[in-house]
């Protein structure tokens, strides 16, 4: 069974690899919003609790998360197994965890902080359709300017090197118990996020071998 957990901090490519590892295993890439998201529209009864919390701009309590995910799990689409990325984010969301599925494969993505506030240094936005692009590995067709629409690149106010840097201390603090806890299980395996799209891909493919 491939039932896989993605941690690392914003930025890693989780979502990127995940998505890679999702096609290849032909296996769900469960992204918390994502679920949640779908779980509204289809309008369960969890999924419109969980509405009413996005929709006020709140943080959806853990067990409702925690229900959404369970009922997510009980689709055939999982009977091989799933990609977990953004959950769970601390101990007392792994214990919870534990009780509804187990996991077979816990990946850390590492990378560097100096790499980390260059990478999301180099993106920018398009304030009218959203795309976003990397100067570096996802450059717009026209410097500064939107490929679908012309519009001039933004770049976000959370994307700064200041607020990068804050938004990984935030992490580091959250995570590094769960990480330590996963650590002391023997589950851990941690995988180097630097380097290329298909580089960090090997590294996944041979940490699951
Ligand atoms: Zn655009």
């Amino acid at each position: 069974m491939n039932r896989i957990i993605l941690l690392g901090p914003p930025g890693a490519g989780k979502g990127t690899q995940a998505k890679l590892l999702s096609q290849e295993l032909g296996i769900p890439h469960l992204s918390t919003g994502e679920m949640l998201r779908a779980a509204a529209a289809q309008g369960t009864e969890l999924g419109r609790r969980a509405e009413a919390f996005m929709s006020q701009g709140k943080l959806v309590p853990d067990e409702l998360v925690l229900g959404i995910l369970r009922a997510r799990l009980e689709s055939s689409d999982t009977r091989r197994g799933f990609i977990l990325d953004g959950y769970p984010r601390n101990v007392a969301q792994a214990e919870s965890l534990v009780e509804i599925t187990p996991i077979d494969h816990v990946l850390y993505f590492e990378i560097p902080e100096g790499v980390l506030v260059e990478r999301l240094s180099q993106r920018r936005n398009c304030p009218t359709c959203g795309t976003v692009y990397n100067l570096v590995t996802q450059p717009p067709k026209v410097p500064g300017r939107c490929d679908r629409d012309g519009t001039p690149l933004v770049q976000r106010s959370d994307d700064t090197e200041e607020a990068v840097r804050t938004r990984l201390r935030v992490y580091r603090e959250v995570t590094l118990p769960l990480l330590d806890q996963y650590r002391r299980q023997g589950r851990l395996r941690t995988v180097s996020a630097s380097g290329s799209v298909d580089e960090v891909a090997a590294r996944v493919r041979a940490a699951l071998a």
